[in-house]
């Protein structure tokens, strides 16, 4: 490994080469709860670079040593995709982080290594907005568009891949590529750029990105519907978003999560009601309010209790700060978040049967999710560990026979893959296998990632 080190030195000084275990640490995990975490490997060499021309240069060193690279971004991954899991070279995008906005094309050149939250200053600062809230918001742009990571807003706006338009890719060879650009129209050949996109950093290594932005919304205001049952809640988004309303989120939640958050952020839940469907609205102020009428009206004559309006700034984070922190709240306790997708008027249908599951394993699953997305994350406790595959397994299934997916936003990783396999058709897995061949031949990109 010496001579690794060396030639990494040469490339991008030595100062940004870290072979010590205990300056590395941060490095060898991720956010993926530690039950199901993979175990890292302990001959790493961390680099951080400062340019695409240098990730070039340690790419083509780790195919000549026939080593493997880890891109390395916010490290909030909830599967452990990128976790270095063999002897190789952390690659942490930390330094690539400037960010260029042009008003006159409402687009944003971002360095990969900046973060959500400086993505989300720089809109602001140049009167325009980022209207997605994709994840974490230290999480890094590469590793939300490899992620394709997607967030409560994408009701309205879509996930990641919506808003990405070019991008500049260090291939597992070590070409430098520049796909798409600053354009709303680009069909020119197959379209590498969004095979990048989702790609969960196995394909190449994203350095730069443009970055569409909007002009910014004019207002926004947070409506809580209560209900009694699931079932009416549930019910009630169809006819919400049949009714013309698109809000910029409308997240389902029950009591006892919210409770729970509530409690872990030294406040209270005091809304009467068993389940609460959260909608955020932007748009013009008649737009807003009309829209927060009709979403009232349809909860109220489909069994809705008293609707509340969160106008201020302030009783708005409040309420959404406690729907962010369901999550933390409930990170020292669950072993494992699922995030499974259905058709979104199937999703009432997938909350009744994993408490069916529930029932049958005397498992307590906290459900919760992005309603009109038919994203669900659910929650396996760290007490049910012993009986965790049986009940990921049917919670799979379901959510598959239901016509969804086994994973709508958190990716497959490094903790999914069996399953990938187990619940994708043979077909489309021998195709990835052969377009992850045709860019990495030697595999040396974030192996067992994705395709073991
Ligand atoms: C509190 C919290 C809330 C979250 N909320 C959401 C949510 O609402 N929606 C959602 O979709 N996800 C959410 N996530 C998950 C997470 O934020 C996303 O998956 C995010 O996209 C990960 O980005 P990252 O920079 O932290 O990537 P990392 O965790 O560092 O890496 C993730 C994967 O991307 C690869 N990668 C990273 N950077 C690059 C790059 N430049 N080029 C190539 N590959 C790269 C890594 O190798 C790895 O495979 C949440 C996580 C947390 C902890």
């Amino acid at each position: 490994m010496n001579d690794i080190v060396k030639t990494l030195e040469d490339i991008v000084g030595p100062e940004f080469v870290i072979t010590s275990k205990e300056q590395m640490e941060s490095y060898l995990i991720d956010e993926t709860s530690i039950p199901v975490r993979p175990t890292p490997s302990t001959e790493c060499i961390l680099v951080k670079p400062s340019d695409s021309n240098q990730i070039s240069a340690i790419i083509k060193l780790a195919n000549e040593k026939g080593i493997a690279v880890y891109p390395r971004g916010g490290g909030t991954g909830l599967v452990g995709g990128a976790i270095p899991t063999k002897v190789g070279i952390i690659v942490s995008m930390e330094r690539m982080d400037k960010i260029v906005v042009d008003k006159e094309n409402l687009m944003a050149e971002a360095e990969a290594g900046a973060t959500l939250g400086q993505l989300l200053k720089a809109a602001d600062e140049a009167e325009l907005s980022f209207p997605p809230h994709p994840g974490d918001e230290g999480a890094q742009i590469g590793g939300l568009i490899v992620c394709n990571a997607g967030g409560a807003r994408a009701v309205k706006h879509g996930v990641m891949r919506n808003f990405v338009k070019g991008l500049e890719v260090v291939l597992p060879t070590g070409e430098i590529l520049k796909l798409g650009g600053k354009l709303l129209k680009d069909n020119m050949g197959y379209s590498l750029m969004h095979l990048m996109i989702g790609s969960e950093g196995t394909l190449g290594i994203v350095t730069k990105a443009f970055i569409k932005l909007t002009p910014k919304t004019e207002r926004t205001l947070t409506l809580l519907l209560p209900f009694n049952t699931r079932h009416e809640a549930l019910k009630c988004v169809p006819k919400i978003l049949n009714a013309g309303v698109v809000p910029l989120a409308l997240e389902y939640v029950e009591r006892e999560v919210m409770e729970l958050s509530a409690e872990h952020l030294g406040e209270k839940w005091i809304v009467s009601g068993k389940v609460f469907l959260i909608a955020i609205l932007a748009g013009g102020e008649n737009e807003v309010f009309s829209d927060a009428e009709k979403m009232s009206t349809i909860a109220l004559e489909n069994g809705g209790l008293e609707p509340s309006i969160a106008e201020r700034r302030d009783e708005q984070e409040s309420i959404l700060k406690i729907r962010s922190n369901i999550y933390t709240a409930l990170k020292p306790r669950y072993g494992d978040i699922l995030d499974t997708t259905v058709p979104p008027s199937k999703i009432g249908e997938l909350a009744e049967i994993i408490d069916a599951i529930s029932e049958k394993y005397s498992a307590y699953i906290p459900v919760y999710g992005h309603a009109a997305d038919g994203n669900v994350h659910s929650h396996v406790m760290k007490e049910d560990l012993e009986k965790y595959d049986k009940i990921k397994e049917e919670i799979y299934k379901a959510s598959i026979e239901l016509g969804g997916v086994i994973t709508g936003e958190h990716g497959i990783g490094k903790i999914r893959v069996k399953e990938l396999y187990k619940f994708l058709p043979a077909k489309q897995i021998e195709l990835m296998r052969q377009i992850k061949k045709a860019f990495d031949p030697n595999n040396i990109l974030n192996p067992s990632t994705v395709l073991d």
